[in-house]
Parts: structure tokens; C-alpha cells; sequence
């Protein structure tokens, strides 16, 4: 199996570079399953692993880095600061207790979880930071519209390097794709598979027979020919070894028009414009 989509990076706007295909582990929470799925990923080649204090499975994802084996500098490790920890000391705190359930010395990728109103400008003074300190190779946002990105620009001293966004052929998020192209900040889908929501779709699945290939492999390779970094989510092995063999085959530009054609402004996840939590 041709696994090179493993080997390509993104290089953020800092010049650290990002694999463009990791591992997501939401709602994994059973700590076996957790362990086994994210070693049996970095056995595969996996480098980049996305979770987030919310996710409750910190701990386990540290233990798995730690069992793998594999050397510290190799990985790139993402998470989240949650709604309720936002505001600048809360941050720093909820930084450093990520840090420790991971048992890690620092993060490859910190996030803003969500838009919380009237605390987000607060919340990345803290990345900021953290960045500076050298405790965070790379900071960004998630579920960040172009409104709170505007508001938030204006405050920053550093541009976010990433927005991660719920991000999927019925979701294509044009606007903020080409709002983020303009600012050199790169785009990573969540729910790149739609949560599984994609695999009765009939263009898709003609697609997917037309290549020889599964649908979450079209579909991956359609963000990928996107620019857009993605993170499906599996604990399945061979599913994790589907979802990196993306660099044997190409989508036509036809392809790619009609998997656009597939936008229908639809989330299967909340409106970052309207959540209470
Ligand atoms: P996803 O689109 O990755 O879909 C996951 C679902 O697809 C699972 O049910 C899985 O079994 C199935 N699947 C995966 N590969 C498959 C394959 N090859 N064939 C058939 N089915 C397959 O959805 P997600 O988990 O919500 O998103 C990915 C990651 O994004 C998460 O794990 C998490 O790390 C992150 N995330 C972030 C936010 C945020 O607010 N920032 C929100 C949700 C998820």
C-alpha cells in the first residue's frame, strides 16, 4: 500500500510543518481501545494524533505515544483548551494540566476549542504566550468563523497557524477557506468524513468504483487536492490503513467539481454561531 500521504506535510505559516493526514480520537473513550487504536496507527506510520481536553482521553493518548516507542520529535501532537477553561490564566492552567495528563513537555499544536464570546481575545493572549515560551510549536483556533477571526486579528499579536473547522464535501466551507488563504493560516477538517454520514451518497459511490477505491479514500483525497489537512477518525485497523493510502490514484478536476457540487451548508455538528456550551 502506498502510504506516502503519511510523509507529506503542511508547512504552517511559522514554517513548522504539519502531516497533512493524522489520526482524530473523539469519543474514543474506552482506554484500551484508545491505546491500541492510536499504536496500532503510529505502527502504520502516523505521526499526527488530534485530541482535546474535553475528549477525556489525554492520559490514554500520552500512555499510547509512550508504549509506541516512537521518539518524541517525530510526533505532532495536538489539543484543545475547553469553553469553561477560557480567559488568560485559566488557559495557562488548562495548558499545563494537558501537558501533564499527556505526560509531555510541550505541544506541537494548540487550539482555541471553540468561539466563546467576550473570552476568546483572553484565551490566545495565553497561546500567544505559551508559543513564545516555546511551550507550543504552533498555535491556532477552532469552530472560528470569519467574524470572530476578524474580531480576533485585530488583537493578535500572532496570526492563528490553523483553524479547525467542521469541514466535508456537504460542508465546504468555501468562505472560510478563502478568507484563511489570505491570511497564510491553513485549514484542517473535522468530521473530514462527515462523522460516516457520506457512504450511501451515490455520486460518491460510483466515484469511489471508478477508482477502485473507498469512499472515505475519495473523499479524503478531495480535501487533500483541497489544501486542507484532515484527521478522520478510526480505531479500526484496517480502516486506519484506508485512510492514509491517498496518494495512488488523483481526482480530474471533473471529480473535484462534482464532489463540490455535494455542498449543501450542511453540519452534522454545532453552529459555531449559536452553541451554548
Ligand atoms: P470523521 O468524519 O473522522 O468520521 C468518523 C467516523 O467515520 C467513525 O464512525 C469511523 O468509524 C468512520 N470511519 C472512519 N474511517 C472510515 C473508513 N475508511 N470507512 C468507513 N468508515 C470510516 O468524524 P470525527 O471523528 O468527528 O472527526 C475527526 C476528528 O476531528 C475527531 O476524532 C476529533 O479529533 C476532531 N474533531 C474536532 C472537533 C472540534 O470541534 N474541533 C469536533 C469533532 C471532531
Amino acid at each position: 500500500m502506498n502510504k506516502l500521504s503519511l510523509s507529506t506535510t503542511a508547512a504552517l505559516a511559522n514554517g513548522v510543518n504539519m502531516p497533512r493526514v493524522g489520526l482524530g480520537v473523539f469519543k474514543v473513550e474506552n482506554e484500551e481501545e484508545l491505546i491500541t487504536a492510536v499504536k496500532a496507527a503510529i505502527e502504520i506510520g502516523y505521526r499526527s494524533i488530534d485530541t482535546a481536553a474535553i475528549y477525556g482521553n489525554e492520559e490514554w493518548v500520552g500512555e499510547a505515544i509512550r508504549q509506541s516507542g516512537c521518539n518524541r520529535e517525530e510526533l505532532f501532537i495536538t489539543s484543545k483548551v475547553w469553553n469553561s477553561d477560557q480567559g488568560y490564566e485559566a488557559t495557562l492552567k488548562a495548558f499545563n494540566t494537558s501537558l501533564e495528563k499527556m505526560g509531555l513537555e510541550y505541544l506541537d499544536l494548540y487550539l482555541i476549542h471553540w468561539p466563546v464570546e467576550g473570552k476568546y481575545t483572553e484565551t490566545w493572549r495565553a497561546l500567544e504566550d505559551l508559543y513564545k515560551e516555546g511551550q507550543i510549536k504552533a498555535i491556532g483556533v477552532s469552530n472560528f468563523q470569519v467574524s470572530h477571526l476578524e474580531n480576533l486579528l485585530k488583537a493578535a499579536e500572532i496570526k492563528p497557524m490553523i483553524n479547525q473547522i467542521e469541514l466535508h464535501p456537504k460542508l465546504a466551507q468555501t468562505e472560510l477557506r478563502a478568507f484563511a488563504a489570505k491570511h497564510n493560516m491553513h485549514i484542517e477538517a473535522w468530521a473530514p468524513l462527515m462523522q460516516g454520514g457520506l457512504f450511501e451518497n451515490e455520486i460518491l459511490t460510483e466515484m469511489a468504483d471508478k477508482h477502485g477505491k473507498a469512499i472515505a479514500q475519495i473523499v479524503l483525497r478531495w480535501h487533500l487536492q483541497n489544501g486542507i489537512i484532515v484527521i478522520p477518525k478510526s480505531t479500526k485497523p484496517h480502516r486506519l490503513e484506508e485512510n492514509v493510502c491517498l496518494f495512488d490514484f488523483e481526482l480530474s478536476q471533473q471529480d473535484m467539481e462534482l464532489i463540490n457540487s455535494l455542498d449543501e451548508h450542511l453540519r452534522v455538528g454545532p453552529d459555531p454561531d449559536n452553541f451554548d456550551f
